[in-house]
């Protein structure tokens, strides 16, 4: 007889699953799943949060994907969010919630030194604004240190509910006929076997290097950059998140993103390029002009952010899928395998909901969170008749 962390009792073994990769995706799961009870095991190939989930903004938002197949994902996930925050000491992690705006920047323009009568801009703001106007409330959003946050329920998921971290590349699953049923009995990490009843897919932009995942669709990299600055403490630079439409004096648009943190430091990202994914995340370079590029557009936005300590320059890959949808459920005609990804630029916001209802799928067989049925993977299964090419029509 086992009991679960809700106390109730259960006469047969939990399963086991594995889940393979810990960004913020792997890891909320992993955290729902060993909370339910499952016994789990977290197969990550180089660190924990050692990718976009360790490198992202970690901007939240409640209703920005409303009237769309994510917004349901998006509010249950923000509501959750703060749950969480209240749980597992938010402050820990950096959770606040945060004014927003949409800044308007002209590198043409000239900087008045302050921000302009009647706008919204924030003090600290002293580049040349054409325009600044509200687009979120702390009603509606809020951040979090995206490495924290994923670090914080992993090692939440492995000290208070059992679940095993272990440094490993997860290759192939095993998989063998249950009478006629195509079943997984394990996965195979650096060659060896280990038994599981259901393993998870959750390798962000890698996990297409897994056979049943790239036989059923396209996950594709989109490399972006960003860097950390600390200002000096008498910037006083207050929790406002800005989204800019800024234009260069040589008349290139681009729309870049500003993020202070509770930390006192300052994210800024952008310039996203398609290009190669490398095989292992810790190979992931940022290019020096993109660098280059995002220091100017701080420098111009706030002569505090000129001024300030280079922290950190790095980049890393968003997981975009063929719909640009994410790709959450069971894939079909294997019993036990399931994949979660392709959460592109919110994987953050939408890490605690895709991984409470991915729990309940695996375990109870059906998700309440929220209706995972926009995201199911089978939406990509070609006709059988694709596979002998004969035309359905
Ligand atoms: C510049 C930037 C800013 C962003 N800002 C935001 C934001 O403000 N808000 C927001 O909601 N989202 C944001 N995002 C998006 C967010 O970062 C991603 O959607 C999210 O991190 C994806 O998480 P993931 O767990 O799917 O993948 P990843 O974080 O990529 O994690 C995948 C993990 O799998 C591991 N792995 C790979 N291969 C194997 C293997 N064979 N075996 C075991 N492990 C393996 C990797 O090492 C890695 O740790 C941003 C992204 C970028 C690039």
């Amino acid at each position: 007889m086992a009991e679960t962390s809700e106390g109730l009792t259960s006469t047969s073994d939990p399963q086991h699953v594995v889940i393979c990769g810990a960004g913020v995706i792997g890891s909320c799961t992993a955290y729902y799943l060993a909370k339910r009870g499952a016994r789990v095991t977290v197969v990550e190939k180089t660190a924990a949060a050692c990718a976009a989930s360790g490198k992202a903004g970690g901007f939240l938002a409640l209703d920005w994907c409303d009237g769309g197949p994510l917004g349901n994902l998006a509010r249950a996930s923000f509501q959750l969010h703060a749950q969480l925050a209240d749980e597992l000491d938010g402050a820990s992690y950096g959770y606040r919630k945060v004014d927003t705006l949409s800044v308007s920047i002209d590198e043409s323009a000239r900087a008045s030194g302050r921000p302009s009568a009647g706008s919204s801009a924030p003090e600290w703001v002293t580049g040349p604004a054409k325009s600044a106007k509200p687009i979120g409330s702390t009603k509606t959003t809020a951040q979090v240190h995206p490495e924290l946050f994923t670090k914080k329920v992993l090692s939440v998921a492995v000290e208070k509910y059992g679940a095993k971290f272990m440094i490993g590349e997860a290759q192939e699953l095993n998989v063998e006929l249950d009478g006629l049923v195509p079943r997984v009995k394990g996965l195979f990490v650096d060659g060896e076997l280990i038994e599981a009843d259901s393993v998870v897919i959750s390798m962000g932009p890698w996990s297409a290097t897994n056979k049943l995942v790239s036989a059923l669709t396209t996950i594709s990299p989109l490399k972006a950059h960003s860097i950390v600055l600390r200002p000096k403490p008498e910037a006083a630079i207050t929790p406002h998140a800005l989204f800019l439409t800024y234009r260069t004096k040589e008349g290139v648009t681009m729309d870049p993103e500003i993020y202070p943190r509770p930390t006192g430091e300052v994210y800024v990202c952008g310039m996203s390029e398609e290009t190669t994914l490398p095989s292992v995340a810790d190979q992931i370079f940022p290019k020096k002009q993109s660098i280059a590029m995002l220091q100017r557009v701080a420098a111009t936005v706030s002569s505090h952010l000129g001024d300030a300590e280079m922290v950190t320059e790095q980049a890393c890959f968003l997981p975009c899928s063929e719909d640009s949808l994410p790709v959450i459920g069971k894939l079909p005609n294997v019993e036990g395998a399931y994949v979660a990804t392709g959460h592109s630029c919110w994987g953050i916001l939408n890490a605690p909901a895709t991984g409470a209802a991915l729990a309940e799928l695996i375990t109870d067989g059906v998700s309440n969170t929220v209706n995972l049925k926009a995201f199911d993977p089978a939406r990509f299964s070609k006709p059988v008749s694709a596979y002998f090419g004969k035309s359905t029509a």
